[in-house]
């Protein structure tokens, strides 16, 4: 392909990630096409070299020492439309571009589909690795095609939705899938300016008002932002507990008959086939002795003073910290309530 790298100085991954914790690479490609994204990528793999992808750096932390890693950055821009009928729109996304920007234009435009993720932060490449959602909605139900630079062939190619067996919070890029997203296409809904249908109740009832399931889109989105905000989930300067990576640990999935072996007033989502339910981790870890704003003894990492789902970086903390927490929490929670916790992010370089 033959695209001209971009270098940048190796500074270090706490400048680049949303927990702010993270040592210097061996070396850091900045891309701002999809042709240098692809081609720093095939080098790597050629090279074999010990190389980490990173974008938004909102789901990753990296090691205190990552001297031995090259650092790949998703710079890539651009957004187009590539089909339009009177019900629907296709819009092809650049990989790099911002995640919540995306939802703002499509809110703004009057396309539905993806109103309940806004304020979710990182890149738009990103939002298949773990089947982004929130409030009911995730991105791969208006995902259509991928193009994908794809590791078992070195070639690149555009792949249907189904190809990355999107579940909930997952996708097969965590279960050995290796390759590189240039860009993503969403099909989103012209409903007059409504949202699609609410899946979860949470911004109905928060709003007390004579809502149908459908609403205006822009309602959505300033509801979601404030829910959102009101537990640390907005990356603000002005709120020291959104310096995290979202929530540390997925909500583990059980059967129906382990789902009742819990308190009833734990809260629990049925699954689609009824057969499943998600639990909530946070309600186990605080349900284990570990209230909101604990921290181990010396440490700067803590729970999150409003979500006890989030591990916040204090202030200067190393990520040996916020990983020394991570395990103390799933020691207690295992230990409490015989639930292994599974860590949401990338952990790199451990
Ligand atoms: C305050 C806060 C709230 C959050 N709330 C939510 C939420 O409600 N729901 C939710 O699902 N997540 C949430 N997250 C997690 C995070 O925002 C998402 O996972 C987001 O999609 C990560 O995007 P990123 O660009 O920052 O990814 P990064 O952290 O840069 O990368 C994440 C992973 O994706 C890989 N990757 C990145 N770009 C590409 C690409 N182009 N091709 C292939 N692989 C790639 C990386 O290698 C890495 O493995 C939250 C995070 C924070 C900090």
């Amino acid at each position: 392909m033959g695209a001209v790298l971009s270098q940048i100085p190796a500074e270090a991954m706490a400048k680049f990630t949303t927990m702010r914790v993270g040592g210097k690479p061996k070396s850091l490609t900045k891309c701002e096409s999809t042709a240098e994204l692809y081609e720093a990528v095939l080098n790597a793999w050629r090279e074999e070299s010990n190389y980490q992808i990173l974008a938004g750096g909102s789901n990753t932390v990296f090691a205190d020492d990552i001297s031995h890693l090259d650092v790949i950055l998703v710079a890539n821009l651009g957004k187009e439309i590539v089909n339009e009928t009177d019900s629907s729109v296709t819009v092809r996304v650049q990989a790099g571009e911002g995640w919540d920007e995306f939802v703002a234009w499509a809110v703004e435009h009057g396309y539905a589909g993806i109103e309940a993720m806004s304020g979710i932060p990182g890149s738009v490449g990103a939002t298949p690795v773990q089947n982004v959602g929130g409030y009911g909605q995730e991105v791969s139900e208006t995902i259509t095609q991928i193009e994908f630079l794809d590791f078992e062939t070195f070639e690149v190619e555009v792949k249907p939705a189904d190809f990355f067996e999107f579940s909930y919070r997952d996708s097969a890029l965590k279960h050995g899938l290796r390759g590189v997203i240039g860009w993503v296409e969403f099909e989103l809904k012209k409903l007059g300016g409504l949202s699609v249908p609410m899946a979860s109740g949470q911004i109905t009832n928060h709003l007390g008002e004579p809502y149908g399931s459908q609403l205006p889109l822009q309602v959505v989105r300033d509801t979601v932002i404030e829910l959102r905000a009101s537990k640390g989930m907005v990356v603000q300067d002005s709120d020291p507990s959104s310096v995290s990576c979202g929530s540390f640990f997925t909500n583990p999935v059980v059967s129906k008959i382990k789902a009742l072996e819990f308190p009833q007033d734990m809260q629990k989502w049925s699954m689609e086939d009824g057969e499943k339910f998600k639990l909530s981790a946070g309600w186990l870890i605080e349900n284990s002795g570990i209230p909101k704003g604990y921290s181990l003894p010396g440490s700067k990492a803590k729970v999150s003073d409003k979500h006890a789902l989030a591990i916040t970086n204090g202030g200067g903390a190393k990520s040996k910290e916020i990983i020394e927490l991570a395990r103390f929490i799933q020691e207690r929670v295992a230990a409490t309530w015989g639930i292994n916790l599974v860590p949401e992010p990338n952990l790199i370089g451990f």
